[in-house]
């Protein structure tokens, strides 16, 4: 089998209500899809995350060097792409546009042998995913302790049991909504906060000694993600678990990570991280150092369908227990016309559950319709 096309697909959406975390507003969603098809018929998908014209641009210069190669070979591949960039690229854009690629890969080995990518990783730990929800953004208009809070009230009413709040607008706003929230959903619902790295060290312990008796799950991104210094830092200051990583790249990025013991958590993007070949080896590696991996999901049906082949094979943090404690989707909740729209059948929860999808590769089908709809 050969590699006959690469093809990039950049899309975007306009929303009709912007909406900011601690970094920037968002009043439009992208999208950058890759489309690897093969001279045996199979077609597979993939995503990159990140700024979507340069990773087009990227995945676009790696075309060349895929054509004429057989799909199979996904290490080979990705040792290739990463050996012949990697002066230029061991982390960031680089490493997003190989993400997609190696995604759309595995899609393929997955069609070729008529089973799930995850199957062909060593098989499925779980059939299904708690999710969590995602959202709890800012507007550009009203109370945020008014309409946080009535946000946070329906994700529990539609069956989530955990819910993450984006933090990092100051510590007196941090502190009030959180309190907030938490007495609105009660004890019983899971709730962590994201900072976005907003903060340093010292701003980060003290927001952090201000909510701690808030029942916190984790703590994401306190600080900037190359301050690993400041991780540790904050991490002796605190007992809510810290979790970060979606800004990290690679089993080299990671390496450094783990062997700091920076993070409790670690959330790798599969449309970042270097794919499902390199998010594998990562979760494989955290496993081995005791930390838990969480995978850190912001994308469409493609990254969605992409997260749970490879959340199907996460290890529960209380490796092979009686008490198995599984890792969760992260399921964005914010407007994005994009990310079910592709999908023929759309990836939903129920109850705040998701099922993995059974069917070969990714185990999705593109609707061609919306990528036409949605094209740049
Ligand atoms: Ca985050």
């Amino acid at each position: 089998m050969k590699i006959i096309q690469v093809n990039t697909h950049l899309l975007s959406a306009k929303l009709t209500t912007p909406f900011a975390y601690s970094r920037a507003w968002y009043d439009t969603r992208t999208a950058m899809l890759v489309e690897i098809v093969t001279d045996e018929g199979h077609t597979g998908w993939g995503e990159c995350y990140g700024p979507a014209k340069m990773t087009k641009a990227i995945v676009d210069e790696f075309a060349a060097l895929l054509i004429g190669r057989d799909p199979l070979n996904t290490d080979y591949l990705w040792q290739q792409l990463y050996a012949r960039f990697r002066d230029h690229g061991q982390k960031g854009l680089l490493i997003q546009a190989l993400s997609g690629v190696d995604i759309a890969l595995w899609d393929i080995r997955g069609k070729h042998f008529n089973v799930p990518a995850y199957q062909l990783l060593g098989g499925a730990l779980r059939s299904e995913v708690q999710a969590y929800a995602t959202g709890l953004y800012r507007r550009d208009s009203g109370d945020p302790l008014s309409y946080l809070t009535g946000e946070a009230e329906n994700y529990v009413a539609e069956g989530f049991r955990a819910i993450k709040l984006k933090v990092g607008f100051g510590i007196a706003q941090d502190r009030a909504v959180t309190q907030a929230i938490r007495n609105a959903i009660g004890e019983d619902i899971a709730l962590m906060i994201d900072a976005n790295h907003a903060y340093d060290a010292v701003s980060a312990i003290r927001l952090g000694r201000e909510v701690e008796a808030l029942d916190i799950s984790w703590f994401e991104e306190p600080v900037p993600p190359e301050d690993l210094q400041g991780y540790q830092a904050v991490k002796a200051a605190l007992t809510i678990p810290l979790a970060g990583g979606e800004c990290e790249f690679t089993r080299m990025g990671f390496r450094d990570v783990l062997t700091q013991r920076a993070m409790d958590i670690i959330q790798p993007d599969i449309c970042s991280a270097g794919g499902l070949s390199e998010c594998k080896k990562i979760s494989d590696m955290a496993l081995a150092f005791g930390i838990r991996t969480n995978p850190h999901v912001w994308g469409s049906g493609i990254g969605i369908a992409a997260s749970l082949q490879w959340i199907a094979m996460v290890p529960d943090h209380t490796p092979v227990s009686l008490t198995p404690s599984a890792p969760l989707l992260e399921f964005d909740r914010t407007e994005h016309p994009i990310r079910q729209a592709i999908l023929q059948q759309p990836i939903e929860h129920k109850n705040g559950v998701v099922t993995i999808p059974q069917g070969p590769g990714l185990g999705i089908d593109i609707n061609r319709d919306a990528l036409s709809f949605f094209k740049v």
